[in-house]
């Protein structure tokens, strides 16, 4: 007896974290999922990336599905079929800003859209498009590498140039340069040169201990 395709939920998900917290390999489960549930997937990726090759979307762990590579966000929505159901988008920072839209776009017209990406550059700052997704999406899933200094949680990613820790200024995209990357944890991550933080109010040990004093009473006000 043939079986009927399973019914869509148009949604947004976005799984997000460092380099080497499982990301890719969350997205090929997903969309190796929706075809067992005979759903009709397209899954894409920019071509400026091509560690695995041009056609693919591979996890470091080895497992992998075919990927069309595109240029643009709006190259993307072209190449989306009329039939398609389920959209994956794998390193979906590398797309700007217009990939906002584009996914709103594809969530409207009745498709469930699922981005995987970098959260944050290797500065530890919030990456390009990124947060904008995850603020839009239904469901959005954070996933965690394992530090190679201290075996914590990573939530970074720490990128080395000949060894040593890169430069705040350095640009973050370096195609074929001589670097390599690693997932660290908050405290173990090293950026050279990031710019003292501006907090609004004066965070100190002592400004805290008057924030808390009773005659003082919260300190924000
Ligand atoms: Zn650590």
């Amino acid at each position: 007896m043939e079986r009927r395709p399973a019914p869509v939920t148009a949604r947004l998900e976005v799984i997000v974290g460092s380099m080497f917290s499982g990301k890719s390999e969350e997205l090929i489960r997903r969309v190796k999922r929706a075809r067992i549930a005979r759903l009709q997937v397209q899954v894409f990726k920019p071509s400026l990336d091509d560690r695995y090759g041009s056609t693919r979307v591979a996890s470091h762990d080895g497992g992998a599905v075919e990927a069309e590579p595109v240029g643009t966000a709006a190259q993307l929505l072209a190449r989306v079929a009329p039939g398609t159901q389920v959209v994956a988008i794998d390193e979906v920072q590398f797309f700007g800003f217009e990939v906002v839209p584009a996914c709103e776009a594809l969530v409207e017209s009745g498709r469930r859209v699922v981005c995987a990406g970098l959260d944050m550059d290797f500065r530890g700052e919030p990456f390009g498009p990124v947060p904008e997704l995850m603020a839009r999406a239904e469901e959005v899933t954070k996933l965690a590498a394992i530090c190679v200094r201290c075996g914590q949680p990573a939530s970074r990613t720490q990128r080395l140039i000949g060894g040593r820790p890169a430069h705040y200024e350095d640009p973050v995209i370096l195609v074929g340069a001589e670097e390599v990357y690693e997932a660290r944890c908050r405290h173990c991550h090293q950026v050279p040169g990031r710019p003292a933080r501006r907090l609004p109010v004066a965070f100190t040990s002592e400004a805290a201990a008057a924030a808390e004093s009773p005659e003082r009473g919260m300190g924000y006000a």
